[in-house]
């Protein structure tokens, strides 16, 4: 019998998950995916907002602001990058000037350093932008992290203080029974006192299968544009347009990685596994970005993504516990800032939820970091080299990370065993040749670490086998 399930391992199931593998408590996570963090926490602008823009009163405001002053320490703790490069919000007219005046109004509320700039203060620092801007509202404590670098590492630690977590386990069924609940799966039956609902855009999908009709998610497309490193150099800080009723609107976001997001836009759609991108939505990405920053390389693409945003029914951020369903506890409605408050979120839910919990006597909260071979001195490298040669092996040229790195993340507690999966950690494929070069090559390593035939490695899900058959034998000439 488990104490808990926690159902999805995005961000949030994998604060969660995190945060209560400290205690004395049987925990398993269930994620129907081939990896944690492939659906809403893979494919989003990926900033820690200081929590000026949620609505006063809501849960949003408070989580956000929570969240943003927790997560530097826990990066620290988790050795995944976190980078405070401040968000400018550029206002074109009068319309604008008002909406800045309430998110100053919050700010100042709300405790948040901010700044205002003229549009002349504002250019030096920003040569490239729109000079039509009127003015400027600065968040200099914003930051930047890696979600899914992020969320593998919260579930490494909670895996090494003794939480099972269980990969292509969909939860189709869930039955309330006189001690708990028993949570199904496509295989298997597991029995827990607890269920923590966290599976993103299908929360309400799992909320039903109790019976919980309360609220509804709509699935909100954001799509996007990657540019390469090479354009960096447009702006050192996350701008965004003035926020409206549909979200913060078309932002230009430096990466973690020196890459630059242009997006997301903001369109309501049908299918929960519609991340598609179009031409109109990015050709509205591109209007809209070329009017923060009039000359944009758009030579410089090297893809483009959607992330769907699980809108909830009540605008805010729903987590309860069932009242007819004790100890069924959803956490839904998910949608932005749910990366900057997943901290807090998890926070939220042991302190209202749970109660006398003890501690192990022995748990973790650190893990050691990657390797970033590239960004050693050439003495490290060398020293690197000689203790073990396969750091002397570059097997991504583009993102330059050597065969070690890749075995290193390969024998980490949740073991990445596709090619995506290590692409997500440590970036082979995200560079300029988008994995042509590296991926054979990857695919040999994963192989020969987890002792498996290379036919049987996959990019993503268990039907997405990357070698079919021998193009150049007998049978296939
Ligand atoms: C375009 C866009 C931009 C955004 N930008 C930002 C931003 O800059 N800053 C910010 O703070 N937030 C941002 N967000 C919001 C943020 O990405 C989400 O709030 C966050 O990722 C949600 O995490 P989650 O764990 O709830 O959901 P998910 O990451 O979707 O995780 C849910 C998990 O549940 C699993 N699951 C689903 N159903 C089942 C089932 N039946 N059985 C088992 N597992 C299941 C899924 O496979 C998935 O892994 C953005 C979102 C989008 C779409």
């Amino acid at each position: 019998m488990n104490d808990i399930i926690i159902i999805g391992g995005g961000i949030i199931g994998a604060f969660i998950a995190h945060d209560l593998s400290r205690y004395k408590l049987k925990i398993t996570l269930l994620e129907k995916d081939n990896d944690v963090a492939n659906e809403t926490t893979m494919a989003n602008s990926a900033i820690i907002h200081t929590g000026y823009d949620p609505k006063d009163g809501s849960l949003k405001a408070d989580l956000n602001v929570e969240g943003h002053r927790l997560y530097p320490q826990i990066c620290k703790d988790l050795e995944v990058p976190y980078q405070q490069i401040g968000a400018y919000i550029v206002a074109f007219n009068d319309e604008d000037e008002k909406n800045l005046a309430i998110l100053k109004q919050r700010a100042i509320a709300r405790n948040i350093p901010y700044e205002e700039l003229t549009p002349e203060q504002f250019l030096i620092v920003e040569p490239l932008l729109n000079p039509q801007i009127k003015k400027v509202l600065s968040f200099p404590t914003t930051a930047i992290i890696d979600p899914m670098q992020t969320c593998a590492a919260l579930i490494d630690v909670a895996i090494t203080n003794g939480v099972d977590v269980r990969l292509n386990q969909e939860v189709i069924s869930i039955t309330d029974t006189t001690d708990g609940y028993l949570v199904n799966t496509q295989d298997h039956s597991y029995a827990t006192r607890y269920v923590i609902n966290c599976a993103g855009i299908n929360s309400a999908k799992v909320a039903r299968m109790i019976g919980d009709d309360s609220f509804d998610i709509t699935y909100r497309k954001g799509e996007y544009y990657v540019l390469d490193k090479k354009a960096s150099y447009l702006t050192k800080h996350i701008i965004y347009p003035c926020p409206s009723k549909m979200g913060k609107g078309v932002l230009i976001v430096p990466t973690i990685h020196h890459n630059i997001l242009l997006g997301p836009t903001a369109f309501d759609v049908e299918k929960d596994d519609d991340v598609a991108t179009s031409i109109t939505g990015l050709q509205e990405v591109r209007q809209k970005a070329q009017k923060i920053i009039p000359n944009i390389p758009f030579d410089l693409v090297i893809r483009t993504f959607a992330g769907l945003r699980a809108k909830g029914s009540t605008d805010d951020f729903i987590i309860y516990e069932n009242n007819q369903h004790s100890h069924f506890i959803n956490v839904a409605g998910i949608d932005s800032p749910g990366i900057a408050s997943a901290p807090a979120i998890s926070r939220y839910v042991i302190n209202n939820f749970f109660h006398d919990l003890q501690l192990k006597e022995n748990y973790t909260i650190k893990r050691r970091g990657y390797y970033h071979f590239d960004a050693l001195d050439e003495a490290s490298k060398a020293r690197l080299i000689a203790h073990e040669p396969k750091f002397g092996h570059i097997i991504c040229r583009c993102e330059k990370i050597s065969e070690q790195e890749i075995i290193d993340c390969i024998h980490r507690p949740l073991v990445p065993r596709t090619l995506k999966a290590i692409k997500k950690r440590l970036r082979p494929g995200m560079g300029r040749c988008q994995g042509g070069f590296c991926a054979p090559l990857i695919i040999k390593i994963i192989a020969k670490e987890l002792n498996i035939p290379e036919d049987q490695v996959c990019y993503d899900a268990y039907e997405s086998k990357i070698l079919c058959y021998e193009s150049k034998g007998d049978d296939h000439e």
